[in-house]
């Protein structure tokens, strides 16, 4: 499969990595949004949220009791904000199921 995350995943492409298990990878996102901006994704190809089901759901809710973890290692001790783009409205470049953390300023309002 030919999928940018994927390739980070596997090492094929570089990247900066800020924490890794058997089932989650993450790392800092190339053009950052915010002081701090960092990428999880799943080991596992997923779509998009768009493409959660019962047979995948617990990569997603695996991730979630990562993203605190990561979040701490980062010191967002202020508050960070996780985002999922889904989608062409949303401006989703990467189909392949990733959470972006945010923070490291007060980010205000969402839109
Ligand atoms: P999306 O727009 O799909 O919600 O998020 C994709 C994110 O991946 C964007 O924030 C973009 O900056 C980031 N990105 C795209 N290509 C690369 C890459 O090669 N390396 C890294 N670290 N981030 C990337
Ligand atoms: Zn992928």
């Amino acid at each position: 499969m030919d999928c940018l995350f994927c390739k980070i995943v596997s090492g094929e492409i570089p990247s900066k990595k800020v924490y890794e298990d058997d089932r989650v990878y993450a790392f800092y996102d190339i053009a950052p949004a915010a002081p701090t901006h960092v990428l999880v994704v799943p080991k596992k190809h997923i779509d998009g949220v768009d493409a959660v089901n019962a047979e995948n759901a617990s990569e997603v809710a695996y991730i979630f009791t990562v993203i605190p973890k990561i979040a701490e290692s980062l010191g967002l001790k202020g508050g960070y904000r996780v985002v999922s783009n889904v989608g062409a409205d949303a401006g989703q470049t990467v189909r392949h199921i990733h959470f972006h953390i945010l923070g490291g300023k007060e980010l205000g309002r969402m839109c």
